[in-house]
């Protein structure tokens, strides 16, 4: 590791960290996103001087000005991640570097600085080491939330001269107690979340508010999650509102998923493409028409549909609610490719499994 890029880490301990029996009963049932652990990392840039100020201190409140350039105009990006207790003992992570380069890409979209990439994942080791306790065992994991926001006070509209990066941790339980329950997704004809030359591919928080309404709109509709359609023709399959989608042709052993541009390149999305290729699928990255996903459900050549992210890591989507008629995939049922794929992913992530792609970094 270059040391060019790092940082000195300042430590200051929490003073008044869970005890030992509020942790546990915290781990017993920890949910997803509901509570954090005893610290956090942050590191500040400031034009003129870059990345200065790092810090593991306790997780706790931000002060900031009520002019904070990111409360008025959302110059704000994120990440999600997870650390794992392996088998053998040691703590691991999927792909942290895939996560620091897709950080970088979507800083530069924001007109964010970039944060270097062994800076982001030394923050993410500094965490998780200190907070060790705090990772699940079994099929649980440690949510890591790398952020970073416009902290300065300045109503004037352009990039800001001060930004605050952070990470805090969410100890989170296995995401489907009894095995992943396929989802009815809500196909929304009324609004898109990502156009071309906007800002689909960069993770940032103001894509996911977009996403609320129809969101909503899908669980009025007695669906899971919403299906976003492309912003120009309205006809082609971008994504959920927080995962990748795929479709598989299982009589053709091929997969095929909507291409890059305006989805967010998700990291889970790229497993799958070496993981199916390993299985002897073919994986085909094209546009795919809600036509196309109507009809070959219809006549049974399309077998499963499944959606992908960090959090859920693989669900697989049973139907799908339209205005134009519903979808019914595979029988309703999780299919055999997806809970395939599903299980050789979780194997790899918790260490069940060898390593065969190098995704595996170690860090304790
Ligand atoms: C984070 C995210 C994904 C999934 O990406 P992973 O790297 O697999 O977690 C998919 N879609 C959107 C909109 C996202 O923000």
């Amino acid at each position: 590791m270059s040391g060019a890029a790092l940082l000195p880490f300042e430590f200051r301990p929490n003073p008044n960290p869970a005890t030992d029996a509020e942790r546990a009963a915290i781990l017993a049932d920890p949910g997803f996103g509901k509570t954090f652990t005893d610290h956090m990392v942050t590191i500040k840039w400031t034009e003129g001087v870059g990345w200065h100020s790092a810090t593991v201190e306790p997780f706790g409140p931000i002060p900031m000005s009520p002019a904070t350039a990111v409360l008025h105009y959302a110059q704000e990006i994120f990440e999600g991640m997870k650390a794992y207790n392996a088998a053998d003992g040691s703590i691991t992570m999927f792909r942290p570097e895939a996560n620091a380069r897709r950080f970088i890409e979507s800083a530069h979209r924001m007109a964010m600085p970039e944060l270097p990439e062994e800076l982001f994942v030394e923050s993410l080791r500094q965490l998780v080491r200190t907070d060790r306790a705090w990772i699940p065992s079994g099929e649980g994991s440690l949510y890591l939330r790398p952020f970073m926001f416009a902290s300065e006070a300045f109503l004037g509209v352009r990039p800001a001269k001060e930004f605050l990066y952070c990470v805090i941790a969410s100890p989170a339980g296995a995401y489907f107690k009894s095995g992943p329950k396929p989802i009815s997704v809500y196909v929304s004809e009324e609004y898109t979340r990502a156009a071309p030359g906007g800002t689909g591919a960069a993770k940032c928080g103001g894509n996911y508010a977009t996403s609320l309404l129809p969101q909503a709109q899908a669980i009025e509709q007695g669906c899971e999650q919403v299906v976003f359609l492309d912003a120009v023709h309205r006809k082609y399959v971008d994504e959920l509102g927080g995962m990748n989608v795929f479709f598989v042709y299982g009589l053709d052993r091929t997969i095929v998923t909507p291409e890059l541009g305006t989805i967010l390149p998700g990291i889970t999305r790229d497993a799958i493409f070496a993981l199916a290729r390993d299985f002897g699928y073919e994986v085909v990255e094209r546009a795919y028409s809600i036509d196309e996903w109507r009809a070959d459900a219809a006549d049974g050549s399309l077998t499963e549909a499944f959606a992908c992210g960090t959090a859920a890591v693989m669900t697989p989507i049973g139907m799908a609610k339209s205005v134009n008629g519903d979808i019914e995939v595979g029988g309703g049922k999780a299919g055999e490719v997806t809970m395939r794929l599903r299980q050789a992913l979780l194997d790899i992530q918790h260490g069940a499994a060898e390593d065969t792609h190098g995704w595996i970094t170690r860090i304790q």
